[in-house]
């Protein structure tokens, strides 16, 4: 965790800004919550829980900055609400996800699929990619798991 707090100093250094203990609390959410896919005003919440002094427009300002340092992604499952992801370190494209539309649960996928995509598109259509978003919307285990009980016990 502070390993992580101090190379996001330095890439926030690099680009001409300081971590300042605003930018730094909501940092920090974002390292401990780094599963979940957070709001804006999520976020907010739960700053405000350690620095209640620092406002909604703060916080906003410091997930846009992040954002146009590529520290985090901004994704929208489809449900207008735009959510702020942690960028895996070293990771030089954005992570898929599998959406649940039954009970919502988002997934991860670390490992970049699109390679041969990739390939494809920059051969084909001579597009240099820079970044991508996919998106699996679908059924988790879980929830199969359940319909099968549904199933059984009928
Ligand atoms: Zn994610
Ligand atoms: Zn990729
Ligand atoms: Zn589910």
């Amino acid at each position: 965790m502070e390993d992580r707090v101090e190379r996001i100093k330095k890439q926030l250094h690099t680009a001409g800004y300081k971590l300042t203990p605003q930018r730094e609390a909501t940092v920090r959410v974002l390292l401990e919550h780094e599963e979940d896919h957070l709001s804006a005003e999520d976020v907010y919440l739960l700053v405000k829980e350690k620095s209640p002094e620092i406002g909604l427009a703060t916080v906003y300002r410091t997930l846009e900055l992040l954002t146009e340092l590529k520290i985090v992604d901004k994704i929208n499952f489809g449900d207008g609400v735009s959510r702020y992801d942690l960028r895996k370190e070293g990771a030089a494209h954005f992570h898929h996800h599998l959406v649940c539309i039954e009970c919502g649960s988002v997934a991860e996928i670390e490992e970049d699929l699109l390679e041969e995509v990739e390939a494809i598109v920059e051969r084909d259509w001579k597009f240099k990619i820079k970044d991508h978003r996919l998106t699996f919307h679908g059924i988790c285990y879980r929830c199969q798991q359940k319909h099968m009980e549904e199933q059984n016990e009928k």
